[in-house]
């Protein structure tokens, strides 16, 4: 049976654009639209409608030529949809889904270049026990392209002969858009495949959604203005909530209160920075969870000096108001399946004490009641109205006064970490996969969690049998920089089912 990546190369567009055509968007130009349809009509395509809804993570906005090389990995110029954009090509990158397969291997491949640029094809290979001619091929188009670059001398490997030729990103085309939708705070930036952040600003997070998505698009138009030279190529949009299949809809932000807001329809841009018109194709939007944009930002993070293999099963615990979990299994982050994507690491409302603290969903004892950073504050008062008048303090001043010897917040941080430790030991034994990385405020005070937090590990049935382990990850960086994450992948991985 044809699939929507056989229509997707027949029609020589990417997978998204098919997509955009099956599920009526507006946004495909009539000409790609007829080709798309004339292939679907020589393959007998029956498309399912809504379940090839695919987010837009496509690459289009330049000049199109069908792929035309034999390799997986192909660097195209595509169509003009937007006139006068700037010079650099667009690539595509396009990738199967299935794992242990070639399009996998360059996935990866991709994911480690960018996380340890420069490094050398050998080392590349090596660190992804992997053919050296696959390296070659795949990167060959790319370079060819313009988007991956050779830099001689520049790695400290030493060869023998010759000296090593680096590979790097070519920083100086493209740039991605990051949106941190935080609960107090929204962050918006610009950043590089280099790694590199650009430029970015901060506010204050409206109530409102349809305010806050006004204010992000003001934002994003004025850092765009600042830097012409490079083309914008994908938005990654990180929320504490639920996102739909397609992660263009943020379903429900509990903390927030919004339900279904439309994000990737109140950002429509074209690669200039400014508004894409009506009947134009718009700079893809991504929307993520946090703890999952979170998990790709440690991800690559790691994947500088750590193994392949140790990176491909992980869980991701983010605790700063709530408590969010992102999980990577088979080296892929894991969302949920069939009605249920978009939902998979909701574990913060798993109920931990019966009849407990009412939460924000509706439920009582919920996880995040008791070991997030924001539930540091109450556990700190104490179960006592506090009579003095004064706020609950914050969790940075929870942990400061720890540190300068207070007993009441040392006690406090010691059960936030025992009830961190009780969670985690169930999403070990829930999941079955071993390695947690915590990431958000609560990361703060780890010198006074940890202990508290292993033992109740130890404790549980997961924790007796061995083997796991809990590492700190970023306190901060993982909001802006899980977002432009979730933006660069997208681009990496066009093509890719989101
Ligand atoms: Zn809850």
């Amino acid at each position: 049976m044809p699939t929507l990546r056989d229509v997707a190369t027949l029609a020589g567009v990417s997978v998204a654009t098919v997509s955009n055509v099956v599920n009526d968007a507006r946004r495909v130009l009539p000409a790609t639209r007829a080709r798309v349809e004339e292939a679907m009509a020589q393959l007998n395509y029956a498309p399912a409608r809504g379940v090839a809804a695919v987010n837009a993570a496509s690459l289009t906005g330049g000049e199109h030529t069908r792929p035309t090389t034999s390799s997986f990995v192909t660097g195209i110029h595509a169509e003009s949809a937007s006139g006068n954009i700037p010079a650099p090509p667009v690539y595509t990158v396009a990738t199967a889904a299935e794992p242990g397969t070639p399009a996998k291997a360059a996935r990866m491949l991709l994911r480690l270049l960018r996380a340890a640029q420069p490094i050398s094809r050998v080392e590349l290979a090596r660190r992804l026990g992997v053919n050296r001619s696959t390296v070659t091929d795949i990167f060959k188009p790319l370079i060819a392209s313009g988007l991956v670059r050779e830099e001689s001398g520049s790695s400290t490997e030493r060869v023998l002969g010759r000296p090593p030729v680096a590979l790097s990103f070519n920083a100086d085309h493209d740039f991605f858009a990051g949106v941190n939708i935080g609960i107090r705070r929204v962050q918006v930036g610009l950043g590089t495949l280099g790694g590199e952040v650009v430029n970015e600003d901060d506010f204050d997070t409206p109530a409102d959604p349809a305010e806050a998505l006004a204010l992000v698009r003001e934002c994003i138009t004025r850092l765009c203005a600042v830097d012409e030279g490079r083309a914008l190529r994908v938005i990654g949009v990180s929320v504490s909530g639920m996102t739909d299949g397609g992660r263009t809809r943020i379903v429900y932000a509990p903390h927030l209160a919004w339900h279904d807001v439309a994000v990737a329809d109140a950002l429509r841009f074209n690669p200039l920075g400014g508004s894409a018109a009506p009947d134009e194709e718009a700079v893809p939007v991504v929307v993520e969870n946090d703890a999952t944009a979170a998990a790709i930002y440690e991800a690559r993070l790691r994947l500088r000096d750590t193994d392949m293999n140790q990176m491909e099963n992980f869980v991701l615990v983010r605790s700063g108001t709530g408590i969010g979990v992102g999980l990577v299994l088979g080296g892929e982050v894991y969302r949920g399946a069939g009605r249920g994507e978009g939902l998979a690491g909701e574990f913060g409302h798993m109920t931990i004490v019966a009849g407990g603290k009412s939460c924000v969903c509706g439920n009582r004892g919920c996880w995040e009641q008791y070991a997030s950073a924001s539930s540091a504050a109450s556990l700190y008062a104490g179960d006592r109205m506090q009579t003095n008048g004064a706020a609950r303090p914050r969790y940075v001043e929870i942990v400061a006064r720890a540190e300068a010897g207070e007993l009441r917040a040392r006690r406090t941080l010691e059960r936030v970490g025992e009830y961190l430790g009780i969670g985690i030991g169930n999403v070990i034994m829930g999941l079955g996969v071993p390695r947690v990385i915590l990431s958000g405020r609560v990361v703060l005070g780890w010198k006074f969690i940890h202990e508290p937090l292993r033992k109740a590990v130890g404790q549980s049935m997961a924790g007796r049998a061995g083997g796991w382990s809990v590492e700190p990850g970023e306190p901060r960086g993982a909001g802006l920089g899980g977002a432009l994450e979730v933006a660069a992948e997208g681009f990496l991985t066009s093509g890719f089912y989101v």
